[in-house]
C-alpha cells in the first residue's frame, strides 16, 4: 500500500502542471451487486461502452499526460470482458493499475488472472458486519464473498486494502469492523461517508445528519488511534473533516490540512461510454468536460469548461456558513460532490467537522431534509434544504438551495495555490501561517507552539528514564 500512496502523493510540480496523477475509470457500468449507496446506480452495461482499442488510445494518452496511478472500477471491472487486457496495457505503459471491487464472485482464477496481467493493489468494499453489509450490497452472501477474496489476495500476495461507506446502520460497527481487520491482516482502510447521489437518494434515511458528526468523529477518531496501534492505516475519504482538531490526523501528518477539492487539477474520472470528468463521482450533468469518442483527451482535460473550475475557483463562489468561514479560501466548501448533489450546486457543505463544532458552541445544529426525488440515471442527485435548529428541535433557520444564487465565473487568471498553515498547539485546529493570536482558543501560537515542544522533550526524557529504570531491574 505505501506504494500505492506514493503513486497517488501530489508534489507542488503535479499542480503547477495540473497533471492528472491519479485517475478513477469505470470501465464498465455492468454490476453483480445491487447498493443502496450506488450514485452510479451500476447495474446495466452502459451504452455505448468503449472498445477495447478506444481503451488503449486512452491509456497512452493518460501516459503522455503524466499519470502515475489508474484505479479501474465499475459496475465491478472484471465483469467487461477484455479487463485482463486494459490491466496489461496499463501496466506496460508504466502506470500503476489497481482496482475496486464488491468482490462477489471475485474468485481464485480471476484474482491469479489479474496478477499476472500486473494488477498492483485490489480495494475491497465492507460496508458493516455482514447482515449489515448484506442488506446494503442487496446480496445475502456478499460478506462471505468479501472474506473470501481479503482471503484469497492474501494468499496470492496482492496487496489489499478495504474500503466502508460509513452511513447510519455501520456508524456503531467500526470498532467490530476493525477487529475483523486485525485478524484479516489488513493494511490500509479507506472511509468515507455516504453522499446523497443515485440510490442514496431514495436511502436517504441511511446517511448520517451533519450534525452527527461531532459524535462520529470522537469515535472515529479512537478507532483511528487503535487501528495504528496495529499498523492498519485509516485513510479518511475527501469528504471527512474538515479543520475540526483531528484534520492532521485524517490527513496523515503534522503538516498536512484539506487544501480543497482536487477534481480536474490532478484527478480525472471516466466514464464508461468516454464521458471524462474532473472527479468520477460527480454529477455527469453538471460535470462533463467532454466525450473522448468527440475530443482529444488532451483538450479535454486542458480546455473542457467543466474540468477547469478547481483550477481557478474563489470564494465567490461559496453560500452559506461557508462564505463566511475562516478557512473559506483553502477549503472552498470540502467535496465538491458531497455538496453539489445535495443543492444542485457547489460552495457550501454542511458536513463540516469545523462548522458543526462551531455551531455545537451556538448551541445550534444542522440536518438536511429532501425536497425533490432523483430521476432514477446514473450519478443524478435530487434536492434537500438545510434546517437549522437548536438543540430542543425548534426549527431557527431553513435554507432551500433553490432560493440562493451565485456566481460561478472564476475570477482569477492564475491557477489557484492555497494558502499554508500551522497547527494552534492550543487547541490543535489550523490558523493561518503568520497568525499571532490563534482565532479559535485566543491562545499565543508561538509560546502554544513552545510549550508544545518542552511537553514533548519532557515525555521524551520521561520514557527514556522509564526504560533505563526497567532495564536496571
Ligand atoms: S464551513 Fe465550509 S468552508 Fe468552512 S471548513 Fe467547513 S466546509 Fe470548509
Ligand atoms: S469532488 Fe470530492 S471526491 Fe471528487 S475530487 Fe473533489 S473532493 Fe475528491
Amino acid at each position: 500500500m505505501i506504494d500505492q500512496v506514493s503513486q497517488r502523493y501530489r508534489i507542488q510540480d503535479d499542480y503547477e502542471q495540473t497533471k492528472p496523477v491519479h485517475v478513477v475509470w469505470e470501465i464498465t457500468l455492468a454490476c453483480n451487486l445491487k447498493c443502496s449507496h450506488c450514485g452510479s446506480r451500476a447495474g446495466k452495461v452502459r451504452p455505448g461502452e468503449l472498445t477495447t482499442e478506444q481503451c488503449f488510445d486512452i491509456i497512452d494518452k493518460l501516459q503522455e499526460l503524466g499519470t502515475r496511478e489508474i484505479t479501474i472500477i465499475g459496475g465491478e471491472a472484471f465483469l467487461r470482458k477484455d479487463w485482463l487486457e486494459i490491466i496489461s496495457r496499463i501496466n506496460n505503459a508504466g502506470i500503476e493499475c489497481s482496482m475496486q471491487t464488491g468482490a462477489y464472485n471475485l474468485n481464485e482464477k480471476r484474482i491469479v488472472a489479474a496478477k499476472n496481467a500486473g494488477i498492483k493493489n485490489i480495494g475491497v468494499s465492507i460496508d458493516g458486519l455482514p447482515d449489515v453489509h448484506n442488506k446494503i450490497r442487496g446480496r445475502s452472501d456478499s460478506y462471505q464473498h468479501v472474506m473470501r477474496c481479503l482471503e484469497l489476495l492474501k494468499k496470492h500476495t496482492i496487496v489489499s486494502s478495504v474500503n466502508t461507506v460509513i452511513t447510519k446502520t455501520n456508524q456503531f460497527q467500526l470498532e467490530e469492523l476493525l477487529d475483523e481487520f486485525i485478524e484479516k491482516g489488513i493494511k490500509n482502510w479507506q472511509i468515507q461517508l455516504m453522499v446523497a447521489m443515485g440510490n442514496a437518494v431514495e436511502n436517504e434515511h441511511l446517511i448520517i445528519q451533519p450534525y452527527e458528526l461531532i459524535d462520529l468523529y470522537d469515535r472515529l477518531i479512537k478507532v483511528y488511534k487503535r487501528a495504528l496501534s496495529h499498523n492498519i492505516i485509516v485513510q479518511a475519504g475527501n469528504n471527512i473533516g474538515y479543520y475540526g482538531p483531528y484534520e492532521h490526523i485524517w490527513r496523515q501528518g503534522n503538516d498536512a490540512y484539506w487544501t480543497g477539492c482536487s477534481a480536474g487539477h490532478t484527478t480525472i474520472g471516466i466514464e464508461a461510454d468516454g464521458v471524462i470528468k474532473g472527479c468520477p463521482s460527480l454529477p455527469t450533468s453538471d460535470y462533463t468536460g467532454g466525450n473522448i469518442k468527440e475530443m482529444s483527451l488532451e483538450d479535454i482535460w486542458h480546455h473542457g469548461e467543466q474540468m477547469k473550475f478547481t483550477r481557478y475557483r474563489n470564494e465567490e463562489e461559496l453560500w452559506g456558513n461557508c462564505k463566511s468561514c475562516y478557512y473559506a479560501s483553502s477549503c472552498m466548501a470540502g467535496c465538491t460532490w458531497t455538496s453539489h448533489v445535495l443543492f444542485g450546486k457547489r460552495g457550501n457543505n454542511p458536513y463540516c467537522h469545523h462548522r458543526a463544532l462551531k455551531l455545537h458552541k451556538e448551541g445550534k445544529k444542522e440536518r438536511i431534509r429532501k425536497i425533490k426525488e432523483a430521476d432514477g440515471v446514473p450519478f443524478d442527485y435530487g434536492l434537500f434544504e438545510i434546517i437549522v435548529e437548536d438543540f430542543n428541535g425548534n426549527v431557527l433557520e431553513v435554507q432551500n438551495p433553490l432560493e440562493i444564487q451565485i456566481s460561478l465565473v472564476p475570477q482569477k487568471k492564475d491557477l489557484r495555490v492555497p494558502m499554508k498553515m500551522e497547527i494552534c498547539r492550543g487547541c490543535n485546529h489550523h490558523v493561518f501561517e503568520g497568525t499571532e493570536t490563534c482565532p479559535h482558543c485566543n491562545e499565543n501560537i508561538e509560546e502554544a507552539k513552545q510549550e508544545y515542544e518542552l511537553n514533548i522533550i519532557a515525555a521524551k526524557k520521561a520514557y527514556q528514564n522509564l526504560l533505563t529504570l526497567m532495564e536496571s531491574k
